[in-house]
């Protein structure tokens, strides 16, 4: 399947320099489907509404042509092509762009839509934004750990080629994306997994060095759930990475999108 690498947001939080929304355009038999979607129309109309307190620690950076719908638009589909979309977790920064396809199927875990949606904790309150699936998204759950999968993770395959496998640990119901791109192998869209993505390699995808960027880090501690599961994450997500056609790639970290989208 033919993979497109788009960002669909950027934020300039203090001290941490420019964030990404990494989002997969997967060109499929079945109709286009975007792995996350970053922000969408609705967020950069009513910021405050959608996004939150968040978003002036954050400061997002508001521009309508970075959502998904916009980009897809510049390249001739329209929203009804985009017949799925599969989320790694619910934050608004990867789903804010739901309302702009109302007629796709969203895939998400049974423990991440519980934790946003039908049974959130007390933290989870604070940090869901209800009003991002106001408009009644066509949900599929998947529930359970799934089939095995690779090295000892499990996943759903919810379309042919694309499977959801479950990553809690930044979020209650977390999980990383993995898409067949074919030629290109593996790419496993690691969400909020994993922050710096010196934490799974030591080089990217372009064969630059990556340094630790400890700001990300911190964030990472700060906003995640379970950072014992995060640990964990990070050691399964370098062995993927290490692994012959497998490319791990985290939502945030600019680098990796850059080495990704850089002409060959
Ligand atoms: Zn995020």
């Amino acid at each position: 399947m033919r993979v497109g690498h788009l960002n669909c947001g950027t934020f300039g939080p203090p001290f941490v320099g420019e964030i990404v929304c990494h989002v997969l355009l997967v060109e499929t038999g079945d109709g286009l489907v975007l792995v996350d979607t970053g922000l969408g129309l609705d967020d950069y109309a009513d910021p405050k509404g959608r996004m939150g307190p968040v978003r002036k620690l954050l400061r997002a950076q508001l521009g309508t042509e970075a959502t998904a719908l916009r980009q897809i638009e510049a390249m001739g589909h329209s929203a009804a092509d985009v017949s799925h979309i599969v989320l790694t977790h619910l934050d608004f920064d990867h789903m804010g762009g739901l309302s702009d396809f109302p007629d796709a199927t969203v895939h998400t875990t049974a423990d991440e839509h519980a934790a946003a949606i039908t049974s959130p904790d007390f933290l989870d309150k604070r940090r869901y934004r209800p009003a991002q699936w106001a408009h009644g998204p066509a949900w599929k759950i998947h529930g359970g750990r799934g089939d095995e999968w690779k090295d000892g993770l499990t996943g759903h395959e919810v379309l042919p080629g694309i499977t959801l496998v479950p990553m809690p640990g930044h979020s209650r119901g977390h999980a990383a994306v993995a898409v067949d791109a074919g030629e290109r192998g593996l790419l496993v869209h690691a969400g909020d997994a994993v922050f710096d993505a010196s934490s799974y390699a030591d080089v990217s995808p372009s064969g630059a060095p990556l340094t630790k960027v400890g700001m990300l880090r911190t964030f990472e501690k700060t906003v995640g759930r379970d950072r014992a599961a995060i640990k964990r994450n990070h050691v399964s997500l370098r062995h993927l990475n290490d692994t012959d056609g497998i490319t791990v790639l985290p939502a945030h970290d600019k680098r990796i999108l850059d080495a990704l989208t850089a002409p060959s």
